[in-house]
Order: structure tokens, then C-alpha cells, then sequence
């Protein structure tokens, strides 16, 4: 048999079942694990680029990621949701422009009692 991901030969024994795919050790791992948005070869990567661009602060964003930089510059700190109501935006969306932002180490999270914030780095 073959793993659904990486199409690598996977014995029967060695195969994983994967919400109804058949993966091998490999991808059932990644699968299980997706990359988090404070990955540090992420991070490194992000800034590598970005210092190879001569990119500083906000520069190389999106119009939408700056905007929503400068919306928590503004207001110093805020929620996932206050964000999403803000822009408009589904949750995945935003949390996929946050990563970027993370990467960039221009907007972190930070957690006071059980409230998640978002702040400039
Ligand atoms: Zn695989």
C-alpha cells in the first residue's frame, strides 16, 4: 500500500489511519502535529527573508496585515475576537495572518488570567 501523503511504499503493519487515509509513520506525525504559528525555523526563516529584503517594521506586509498592525498599535492590546469582528474575518484567516505577523515578530500573544491578547512584539 501507499501513504495518501508522500506516496511512499508503507507496509500494512506500518501504515496509520489517518481520518480515513493511509499514511506512513512520517506523515501521520506531521499530521498530528501541524506547524504552530511560534515555530522557531518559521520565525528564522521569516526574518532571514525579510533582513535579505532589506525589510524592516512593517515593510513587505500585506495592506491587511498592516492594518492590523496599526489597529493593535492603536489600541495596545486585543482579542482574537475583537479582531475578527474588526476585520471581518473568519478565525483561520486571521490566525494565518497572525502567523505572519508572529513570524515577523511585530505582534505576539500574551495571557492575562484567561484572556488571550494580541500586542505589538
Ligand atoms: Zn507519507
Amino acid at each position: 500500500m501507499k501513504c495518501n501523503r508522500c506516496q511512499k511504499e508503507v507496509l500494512p503493519q506500518d501504515s496509520y489511519d489517518y481520518y480515513g487515509q493511509i499514511l506512513c509513520e512520517d506523515c501521520y506525525i506531521a499530521a498530528l502535529q501541524p506547524p504552530k504559528p511560534c515555530d522557531p525555523a518559521a520565525v528564522a526563516s521569516a526574518k532571514a527573508i525579510r533582513k535579505q529584503l532589506g525589510q524592516t517594521g512593517t515593510d513587505g506586509l500585506t495592506p491587511l496585515q498592516k492594518r492590523i498592525y496599526e489597529y493593535i498599535q492603536t489600541k495596545g492590546k486585543v482579542t482574537r475576537e475583537e479582531l475578527a469582528n474588526v476585520f471581518d474575518l473568519p478565525q483561520w484567516e486571521l490566525e494565518k495572518q497572525f502567523a505572519v505577523l508572529r513570524h515577523c515578530e511585530l505582534i505576539k500573544a500574551t495571557k492575562e488570567g484567561n484572556q488571550v491578547y494580541l500586542t505589538l512584539w
